[in-house]
C-alpha cells in the first residue's frame, strides 16, 4: 500500500468553527419549515451557545401551509411573502423573549438576509451581530437589502458567512427559493 495515501490518524483534525455549526443548524431547521414559497432558519447565540432557534412558519397550531395550500402555496402578502408565517428570526426571538433569555448583544444566523420588519426587531432587540448565509435582495430580485441596510446604518454588524476555510456545510442550503 502507497502509504502517501493513508491518512495520518494522528493530525490533528481541522475543527469546525461556530459559525459553521450554527449556519449548519440554521440550515437544517429551514427544512422544518411548512411554508412552501421560502423556508428560513435562525439560530441566536450568546457566547457560543445557543439561546433558541426557529424557522419560519405560523404560529404553532394555526397553520401548515403545506398542509392546507399544497396546490397554490402560501396565502401572500403584497410583497409576494407568505402572510400567515413569523419569519425565522421573529420565532427565534419571541421564544427567548417568552422564557426570559438575555437578548442583548447576542449573534443571529440565519438562513436568508433580515427583511426590513425583521430588522427592525433585531434591531430593537439590540442584537448585536447578524451572519446570513442567502440574500434577501438576491432573492427578491430587488437593487438591495434593506434590511442589511438598515442594521448597518444603526450600528448593527452585518455579515455574510463564508464557509470557513476547510469545513463546509454539512447540510445542503434550503432548497425552496423557488418563486412559484
Ligand atoms: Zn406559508
Ligand atoms: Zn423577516
Amino acid at each position: 500500500m502507497d502509504s502517501t495515501n493513508v491518512v495520518n490518524k494522528s493530525a490533528p483534525q481541522a475543527k469546525p468553527h461556530f459559525d459553521d455549526i450554527f449556519m449548519d443548524l440554521a440550515v437544517n431547521l429551514a427544512k422544518r419549515s411548512h411554508c412552501i414559497k421560502a423556508q428560513v432558519g435562525a439560530v441566536l447565540t450568546r457566547d457560543t451557545r445557543i439561546i433558541s432557534i426557529g424557522y419560519n412558519g405560523p404560529p404553532a397550531g394555526t397553520h401548515n401551509c403545506d398542509e392546507e395550500f399544497p396546490e397554490v402555496g402560501c396565502p401572500r402578502d403584497s410583497k409576494g411573502s407568505c402572510s400567515l408565517a413569523l419569519h425565522a428570526e421573529q420565532n427565534a426571538i419571541l421564544y427567548a423573549a417568552k422564557n426570559g433569555s438575555e437578548i442583548e448583544g447576542s449573534t443571529i444566523y440565519v438562513t436568508l438576509s433580515p427583511c426590513i420588519a425583521c430588522a427592525r426587531i433585531i434591531y430593537s432587540m439590540k442584537i448585536a451581530r447578524v451572519i446570513y448565509l442567502h440574500s434577501y435582495a438576491e432573492y427578491k430580485g430587488i437593487a438591495s437589502d434593506e434590511g442589511v441596510d438598515f442594521l448597518r446604518r444603526f450600528g448593527v454588524t452585518v455579515e455574510r458567512y463564508v464557509s470557513g476555510g476547510s469545513t463546509t456545510l454539512l447540510s445542503e442550503p434550503p432548497m425552496s427559493m423557488q418563486t412559484r
